[in-house]
Formats: structure tokens, sequence, C-alpha cells
């Protein structure tokens, strides 16, 4: 699922086309991606979008006289594009909006399940929508991360993909962060000392700004990535095989020598089978 640096990416490209031109016409939208029925998607005809807002890892945009906004979640194979004046698109998007003057955004999604989702709320069921999230990871600072990592007792890879403690991470940046910080997957957040918490600030920035910077070139996951999905290639820092482990339906990415001193982690739901 794409995560907080390849949707930071997304609405930077998406952000001037999508103001460019008042909408002329808003849908069609599959029945399955179209959670929202009133207000109708012809509300936002002749209106225009403020601007391409990213919160988490959705996309919002607003409209310019803040009486709608336009929420997507790609969620995993949803994807959004403008196509210019006269380009040729997919001929059934999941969702399209025709901007005047001939640009469209199309969403559309690989694979038969309809998974991404758009909505047309108000400002105000946007932000009630979106009221579960905790603050953007990218610049979070290590005061409000150790806030957070006191606040309950949790696998630091559990904690830094739960969305309503930290937003914009999932299991492919939570694995080339903890990487970064040099600290275990399995380390518990309230066991984390001080100096650990600063690590892990600056690993969160370093690694989401390499991502983003990356993303906005075009790099495809295989030249991002430096730890996730790359088992038994040699770790960027100590050339030690990255090891994988089963933990809560994830697989986690990790260097037995920079991260776990060493230890091999053991498949937390096996071992809890046989406790
Ligand atoms: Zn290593």
């Amino acid at each position: 699922m794409p995560e907080l640096p390849e949707i930071e990416a997304w609405r930077r490209a998406l952000d001037g086309p999508v103001s460019a031109f008042p909408i002329e016409k808003a849908g069609p939208a599959h029945v399955a991606t179209l959670k929202t029925f009133d207000p109708p998607l012809s509300s936002l005809e002749g209106r225009r979008l403020a601007r391409a807002e990213r919160r988490a890892k959705r996309l919002l945009f607003p409209t310019e006289d803040d009486e709608l906004v336009l929420l997507v979640h790609l969620m995993t194979a949803g994807r959004l594009r403008i196509l210019r004046a006269g380009e040729k698109g997919p001929k059934t998007p999941a969702f399209r909006l025709l901007f005047q003057g001939g640009s469209q955004l199309v969403l559309t999604e690989a694979g038969s399940k309809k998974r991404a989702g758009v909505w047309l709320l108000t400002p105000e069921e946007a932000e009630l929508e979106l009221g579960h999230l905790g603050p953007d990871a990218l610049h979070i600072g290590a005061d409000r991360l150790s806030e957070i990592l006191t606040g309950e007792s949790r696998r630091l890879h559990s904690l830094l993909r739960d969305q309503r403690a930290i937003a914009g991470i999932g299991r492919a940046w939570a694995n080339e962060i903890l990487h970064h910080a040099q600290l275990s997957p399995y380390a518990l957040s309230r066991e984390t000392a001080p100096e650990e918490v600063e690590r892990l600030a600056l690993a969160i920035d370093a690694e989401l700004t390499r991502g983003l910077e990356l993303r906005e070139r075009g790099a495809n996951d295989k030249r991002t990535y430096r730890v996730h999905d790359k088992l038994g290639e040699p770790c960027y820092v100590c050339g030690t095989p990255i090891a994988r482990v089963d933990f809560e339906e994830h697989t986690i990415y990790y260097c037995p020598s920079c991260q776990t001193g060493g230890r091999v982690l053991k498949d937390r739901r096996l071992s809890r089978l046989l406790r």
C-alpha cells in the first residue's frame, strides 16, 4: 500500500493540475468506489478545487468556496492521474473528474477488487471522517514521539503502523525507519531510552524524506526500499543478509546485526501456538 512518501509525491504532482480549471463534469464513479451519495457528485460541477491536500495516506481536494471536500483513499491498488486534454485514458475508470478545458483526473484500480474509495463531504464531515488519525509522521519530533511511545506499551513496528497513534507509516516504511534507527521491530515502546527516541524521530524524517525525494523522481519500489522486501540481500550498513519474520499478519524485514544484536526474531504467530 502506498504510504506517506508515495501519497505526498502524488499530492505535489496533482496540486497544480486539479486547481487549474473548474470542474465541468463529476463522475461517473464505480458503485463500489463512491462511498457517499449526499451531496451528489454533480454538486461539484461548476466549482473549482482549491488544491490537493494530504492527511495520513489519504488525499483531499477542498473546493475553492470551502463548501465541499473530495476525499480519496487509494488503498493498495488505486492510482490517480491527470490526463491532458485529448490524452487517451482508461475506458472505465473507477472515478473521473472532467475539467473545463478538457483535462481529466482519473482513478483506476488494478485487479478486480474495488477497495479504493471516494467520498464527497462537507468540511465538517471530512473532519469527523479523519478525526481518529494521529499526528502526521513527517516532522513529528522527539518530544511528540516520546509522548506517543510512553502512551501505551507496544512493539515499535506495530505502533509505528497504527494510524491512530501516528499517521502515514505502513509496513514498508516501518521496516526502513526501524533499520535506520537501529532499533528492534519487537522493542517495546515504553522501554525505549531517550536517546533511542531521539534516533527514531530522526530516522522517521530521514527515511520519509528520502522516500519522498525518490518517489518524486519516479523511483520504483526496488530502487526506493533498502530493507523492505530485501530478504537475503546484504544490509546496506553492515552487509549481513536481511532477515524476515512474521508478526501480526505482517512480514517484517530487519538486519539481525544492526537491529537485534545478532538475535534472530521468532515468529510471534508460531510461538503463540506453541506456548
Ligand atoms: Zn546491518
